[in-house]
């Protein structure tokens, strides 16, 4: 058996969204009444004979195999765009509305990016076209209202739609109207509308078909028994009390059906279901209290209200299973929410649980970032607090998802270097977080690299040898710069002398010393009579790159300078272009 398509509808504020979703459902309201439509929850279906009667000669009868077309009736829902089920998102196939008037905008590039992360095909609707200066618009399909304009209005709307369609371009959406299309797997399929007057909008359903017919089949089958779905509302009826809406897209789902449904934690919620709702008829509608009737059983796919036996946190977004066997897992479930957190890692904090759902499977499963806390709700001094036990710099963030930082918790990340970035789009956030972590290793990588090295000499003194070998220690005075302990000597003709492992005055151990001082060295691999002589300047060594910045820099002492250029000189004389 094959089962319709989900739709999910998507796109920028104000674009559209609703206002096409709701020509759509008021198009079904009649059937309903007439009982030819299942009634759904969250979602509105499209019968065949609704699709034929509307797409008119465009689709000859009996030419469908599919049994319609299921919306989800929330705009860009992210649980379901951004859940996936077995690695493809539930929502078998998306409408990109576009304002023809706006073009792409910041959330359309979100869908777009979501989308194609998913594989979920989708086309575009070009919407708004009734407001193109010159433009008659009606009801009618758009290509015949096309064929029926003037000329000015012709052209307004070619102009707008192939400035869209460069823009689409521009964010590698290779898109052309979909009448034009030869080759649907290489283009994009753009129908322009106007979700005000209907227009084009059996264009559309005529494409929405043709590409599920096409392309869909092999995954519409209804394959299972045991139903599977997912969580798209959690809901407190009056008359019912705590329901869950919920999307069914493969088997069947009955009254008294054990589920497991997709935690947060390693182990699924395993309950049972208790009663399952659907709307009640039309004409039963107006009192509030009959507004839903039980039913034993729903089919894939639909929309549905349920209760659960027993009372959890349900997480909206999540999905969920019919189980036999007492041990099923998540892994049995073949479900890869992975929300299980990690002892160090990022602090997320979002405004949904679907949020937090969508950001760990992009940082986790995409990334393989680590996440330490993940929380509905502002970012507050707590979370910062928590957040400084990383000691890896990049986990030392906060990602704030369509939520405020509180004040107290901006002071304390400032105190306690914590960043924190904040977006209301998930890939922008996201993608900041990336450049972050990039930067951030590129400055330690840097610091690794070395900080500068600064030129110092000193003067073997004569008489004053402590000891030969192993370490040799002998009595010197500072000839210029600074000299600390762990700094590598050389000698004038560039040979490794050793690296200074202590520096003593009157029976001291210094940190430091400078300019004229006389102290004690202890060199690690120095042998005096062998390459350390009385009376000989030695110098503390200094990498290319710290030499060919302070050779460009005035910021060295008289005497730090006089031991670079000895240094350089030392060097050229092996390597002719050092620190050139
Ligand atoms: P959403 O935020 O994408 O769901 O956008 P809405 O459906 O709420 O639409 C935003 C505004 O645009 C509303 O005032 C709608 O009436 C208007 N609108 C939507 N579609 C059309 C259209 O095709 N033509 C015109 N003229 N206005 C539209």
């Amino acid at each position: 058996m094959i089962r319709q398509p989900i739709l999910s509808v998507l796109g920028h504020i104000d674009h559209g969204k609703t206002t096409l979703l709701d020509y759509i459902r008021g198009s079904t309201v009649t059937e309903r009444e007439a009982g030819k439509v299942t009634q759904h929850i969250g979602a509105t279906e499209i019968p065949n004979e609704k699709i034929y009667e509307m797409c008119g000669p465009m689709l000859p009868r009996k030419r469908l195999d599919i049994p319609g077309l299921l919306f989800i009736d929330t705009p860009g829902h992210r649980a379901f765009t951004s859940l996936r089920e077995r690695g493809g998102a539930i929502a078998d196939l998306a409408i990109l509305v576009i304002d023809i008037n706006e073009g792409v905008k910041s959330e359309t590039k979100e869908s777009i990016e979501i989308l194609k992360k998913y594989r979920t095909p989708f086309i575009i609707a070009a919407n708004k076209i009734d407001l193109i200066d010159g433009w008659r618009s009606s009801s009618k399909p758009f290509l015949r209202s096309y064929e029926e304009q003037s000329e000015y209005g012709r052209d307004g709307l070619d102009k707008k739609f192939y400035e869209l369609i460069a823009q689409l371009y521009e964010v590698n959406v290779p898109a052309e109207r979909y009448d034009k299309i030869k080759d649907f797997t290489k283009n994009f399929a753009v129908v322009p509308i106007s979700a005000k007057s209907g227009e084009g909008i059996s264009d559309l359903l005529m494409t929405l078909v043709g590409i599920s017919q096409k392309f869909l089949k092999g995954k519409l089958e209804i394959k299972k028994v045991d139903g599977e779905g997912s969580i798209l509302e959690v809901r407190e009826e009056k008359s019912l009390g705590l329901t869950l809406n919920i999307v069914l897209y493969d088997g069947v789902l009955r009254k008294e059906d054990k589920i497991a449904i997709a935690s947060i934690s390693k182990e699924p919620i395993k309950t049972r279901v208790k009663a399952l709702f659907l709307p009640s008829p039309m004409s039963e509608m107006r009192d509030k209290k009959t507004r839903f009737r039980e039913v034993d059983e729903v089919k894939a796919a639909c929309g549905v209200k349920i209760i659960l036996q027993d009372k959890y946190d349900i997480i909206p977004g999540m999905p969920f299973k019919v189980y036999r066997k007492e041990e099923t897992s998540l892994q049995d479930m073949s479900i890869q929410v992975n929300l299980i957190l990690d002892k160090e890692g990022v602090v997320i904090r979002a405004d949904t649980m679907g949020s937090i759902e969508a950001m760990f499977y992009e940082l986790k499963q995409l990334q393989n970032y680590k996440v330490m806390k993940a929380e509905v709700g502002d970012v507050s001094r707590k979370d910062v607090v928590e957040c400084t036990s990383n000691e890896n710099p990049r986990y030392r963030t906060i990602l704030a998802f369509n939520v405020k930082v509180l004040d107290e918790a901006r002071k304390e990340s400032k105190r306690s270097k914590i960043e924190i970035i904040g977006s209301n789009l998930l890939f922008d956030l996201i993608n900041r977080y990336e450049e972050f972590v990039k930067l951030k290793e590129e400055e330690i990588e840097r610091a690794k690299r070395g900080e500068l090295t600064y030129p110092a000499s000193l003067k073997v003194l004569q008489g004053y040898i402590f000891r030969l070998s192993k370490p040799a220690i002998v009595g010197t005075k500072i000839t210029g710069g600074v000299i600390t302990p762990g700094r590598v000597l050389i000698n004038s003709d560039g040979e490794k002398v050793g690296k200074i492992a202590c520096i003593q005055s009157t029976g001291k151990n210094l940190k430091e010393t400078g300019l004229n001082e006389e102290v004690a060295i202890s060199v690690d691999k120095g042998v005096v009579g062998k390459n350390i002589k009385e009376e000989e300047i030695l110098y503390a060594d200094i990498n290319e790159r710290s030499a060919r910045e302070l050779l460009n820099s005035d910021s060295l002492s008289f005497d730090e300078n006089e031991a670079l250029q000895k240094i350089v000189e030392i060097k050229r004389k092996k390597e002719p272009f050092w620190a050139m």
